[in-house]
């Protein structure tokens, strides 16, 4: 019965706390992965279908044998900065290698695709909370190349029947609330991670990108959104899709925004530790503030943050930073 779940990217970081979630569940699944980023200790002992996206008979291996009804798709490159400097990079991963694997989904009749896009797909925001229909002008390779693949999604949709949706993470944190997961990017760009390396001593100082934002406290407002929800929001999904529902994007977000003042502070009040700061010029392609207006996941898939406080966010992600630092 093609009921099992193929996790895409399942050793990274979302991908691998959605393995985590659907083994807690008992639910079917496999992971493909290259770990060309992620970790094989992050499978926590899930079925490996180990290969390259962009290998046509690895897919037609994995998605030819009949098992797998959904594709969940976490495998691509995320780093804004480098995307600038290396598109090719960006565009073979993230959009080809779609490509290819919607490819095989059509050929071996895989319907349900729930694709990671992102925020980076809106660029500057015309107004907060955003709003699904809001205009997207994504001012980098990266955002882009998540851009690209909502739009192709729904002509594989009529031509294929495809089923799909795409969710649009805001700034996606926090860590396994039971401690056997977390963030492991290599090189950190992500300011809570970074924060608390700063709090464990991983990290001399962190850099805070720009204090004379239009803000109330002159930092950047992000929306974080606690790993373990959006795995939530996935299921749910899935489980619209399953239900006939309408294949569209989602928001993941909490709709509140905060500062990178308050999220420092969070980490001093989580970790009892002070983490060295220092300001610099403002990064570019950073917007000022991104805030989610997810009314529709709420609505539509019923979508309850469960992890909504931001000192639970970092505590979770403090605790996981311990072990990296071996603290704990
Ligand atoms: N940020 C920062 N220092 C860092 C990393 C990030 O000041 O070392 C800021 C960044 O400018 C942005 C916010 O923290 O305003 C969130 O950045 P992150 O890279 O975590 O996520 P993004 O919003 O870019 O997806």
């Amino acid at each position: 019965m093609s009921n099992s779940i193929l996790v895409v990217g399942g050793g990274g970081y979302i991908g691998s706390h959605m393995v985590r979630h659907l083994a807690e569940r008992s639910l079917p699944a496999a992971v493909l992965d290259d770990f060309s980023t992620g970790y094989r200790d992050a499978l926590l002992g899930a079925e490996l279908l180990e290969g390259d996206l962009g290998d046509a008979a690895t897919l037609d291996r994995a998605l030819g044998s009949g098992r797998f009804g959904c594709v969940m798709h976490f495998a691509s490159f995320i780093q804004v900065g480098e995307s600038v400097g290396q598109p090719a990079k960006y565009y073979a991963n993230n959009v080809a290698n779609t490509i290819a694997l919607l490819n095989a989904m059509a050929r071996h009749g895989v319907r349900r695709f729930i694709f990671s896009s992102s925020a980076a797909v809106y660029g500057e925001p015309e107004r907060v909370p955003i709003p699904e229909d809001h205009p997207t002008r994504p001012v980098n390779p990266y955002g882009r190349t998540k851009l690209m693949v909502e739009e192709l999604l729904p002509d594989y949709a009529r031509a294929y029947g495809l089923q799909w949706a795409a969710l649009r993470y805001f700034n996606a944190a926090g860590a396994d609330p039971a401690g056997r997961l977390g963030e492991r990017h290599e090189p950190e760009t992500h300011l809570i991670p970074l924060a608390l390396r700063a709090c464990s001593g991983r990290l001399a100082k962190l850099t805070v990108f720009g204090e004379d934002w239009p803000t109330p406290d002159g930092t950047c407002i992000r929306d974080y959104v606690h790993v373990s929800d959006l795995c939530d929001a996935h299921l749910l999904a899935l489980r619209h899709l399953e239900a006939g529902g309408e294949s569209r994007a989602f928001n993941l977000g909490n709709g509140g925004g905060f500062s990178v003042r308050q999220v420092i502070d969070a980490a001093r009040r989580v970790s009892g530790r002070e983490p060295a700061c220092a300001f610099a010029a403002r990064r570019p392609g950073d917007a000022a503030v991104l805030v989610a207006d997810a009314t529709a996941a709420r609505t539509v898939l019923g979508w309850k943050p469960r992890f909504d406080a931001l000192d639970t966010i970092v505590a979770h992600a403090w605790a996981w930073e311990k072990k990296m630092a071996g603290l704990a």
